[in-house]
């Protein structure tokens, strides 16, 4: 568990019934536990290491996770906070995701006054605009929300950094910044006939149906409606899988994921692709998109070549087309879902935050998660490039005890000047 979770402690307190104490223990190093055990790939993760996991069937820790958090605050848990002695600093926390949250949780926890903004009109980031509602509910993370304020953080939503308020404004504002604003700019495949209509781009996709179903006001991403469709899905991830999911639940009239590599190689969870098969998700694997075909504006296909895999060295089996496969796959509508590329803004290069040569920040510095300003600090998907809410989480509150130390040591060479 990349948080570090104590598992067997808390499993044992969910045995014993004692679900406040084990919720208290779930908080110690997991700022957002009930979305952990919701959308971890445990197969991957805690459940894969289980000692039972050899043939016989893993303890299922995220569902008990989840369970745990769920019931406790039913019962009326609440964080205790009484211990908290109060400490002069103000700390920017900008993006209200996974990376974010996590660091205002450990902030608060530390006495440190915090102030997240984000775009968005609900805090979340991915976990509330991106991530399917038959994954995590909207109304998880509104609950989060509600503990957070009442630990004292403050939100400011529908605010842009760089368009609302200036980042060097935003520098004088507070005595730290955190950065957690994610990797927006999808990875292009440059695939012949892109430009003639009929693709759906992943995450506009999943952004509209949850602003469609939940009515939030969020123009940029409207409602994209692929009932009666014939969809493919190109990518193998878990934004492929959302994407297949959510097409099926609109009613499309088939629904097809398109994968260059075998299933055993798929980036994302495999109890994932075992509810889209479950859900009647056709899989072409072994197969890669080549151009998309069109009979005047309409599309009505995707020209595609099968591949084999061959071994590459030091890294993932390399798929090689295989001559003379090429065929063309029935589609009204192909979504591309392959996955996000840093998109680092301008003005953090004004605020003297280095990035390397993909775009990703540099946050090592000399504390973890302490950028090239000594003053801001970043975590999450900017850092280490797409991956997991459970690895942003992770990252960002180890950045948050860096702030606080860094703040520590301004303060002590104050005193001793
Ligand atoms: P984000 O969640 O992207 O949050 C960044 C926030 O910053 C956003 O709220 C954004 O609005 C805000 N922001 C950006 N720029 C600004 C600005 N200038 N001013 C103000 N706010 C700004 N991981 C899993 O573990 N399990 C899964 O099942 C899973 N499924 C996924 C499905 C999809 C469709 C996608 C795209 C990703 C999925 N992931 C999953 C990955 C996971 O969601 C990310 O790794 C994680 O959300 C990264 O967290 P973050 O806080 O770094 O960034
Ligand atoms: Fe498993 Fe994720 Fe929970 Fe860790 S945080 S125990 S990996 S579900």
């Amino acid at each position: 568990c990349p948080v570090h979770n104590y598992i067997p402690n808390w499993l044992k307190l969910a045995n014993e019934g004692r679900i406040l104490e084990a919720a208290d223990l779930c908080h110690e190093t997991n700022s957002l536990p009930e979305v952990c055990g919701r959308i971890c790939p445990q197969d991957r993760l805690c459940e894969q290491a289980c000692t039972l996991a050899t043939g016989f069937g893993a303890v299922t820790i995220g569902a008990i996770e989840r369970y745990i958090v769920d019931e406790a605050l039913k019962q009326g848990w609440r964080p205790d906070l009484s211990h908290v002695r109060t400490r002069p600093w103000s700390v920017g926390v900008v993006g209200a995701g996974p990376a974010g949250l996590a660091c205002a949780d450990v902030l608060t926890r530390n006495g440190v006054s915090v102030t997240v903004y984000d775009r968005y009109p609900e805090i979340g980031g991915l976990l509330s605009f991106g991530i399917p509602d038959f994954k995590l509910e909207l109304a998880v993370m509104k609950r989060r929300r509600q503990l957070l304020e009442d630990a004292g953080v403050h939100f400011k939503l529908n605010c842009e950094i760089g368009r609302d308020i200036r980042a060097e404004e935003l520098e004088n504002m507070h005595d730290a910044l955190f950065f957690g604003i994610g990797t927006y700019k999808p990875v292009d495949a440059r695939l012949p006939g892109a430009d003639q209509g009929g693709i759906v781009p992943a995450l506009e996709f999943l952004i509209g149906q949850t602003a469609h179903l939940y009515g939030l006001d969020l123009p940029a991403y409207p409602h994209i409606d692929l009932a009666g469709e014939r969809v493919l899905v190109l990518g193998g991830g878990d934004t492929a899988m959302d994407c297949v999911r959510t097409a099926v639940r609109q009613g499309a009239e088939s629904v097809t994921c398109v994968y260059r590599r075998d299933q055993a190689n798929m980036p994302g969870s495999q109890r994932e692709v075992k509810h889209a098969m479950n859900e009647g998700v056709n899989f072409e694997f072994n197969t890669s998109p080549l151009a998309l075909v069109h009979e005047g504006k309409q599309l009505t296909g995707l020209e595609v070549v099968r591949t084999r895999l061959v071994a590459a060295e030091g890294g993932r089996a390399r798929p090689e087309p295989i001559e003379g496969s090429e065929e063309v796959l029935p589609a009204t509508a192909v979504i591309f879902a392959f996955g996000y590329q840093p998109s680092p803004p301008g003005w953090l290069q004004t605020l003297g935050v280095n990035t390397d040569d993909r775009g990703l920040v540099k946050a090592a510095e000399r504390l973890p998660g302490q950028t090239s300003n000594p003053a801001i600090f970043a975590a999450g998907d900017m850092v280490r490039g797409s991956d997991l809410v459970v690895t942003a989480i992770a990252d960002a509150r180890e950045a948050a005890l860096s702030i606080v130390s860094y703040l520590e040591s301004v303060q002590a060479g104050r005193k001793s000047a």
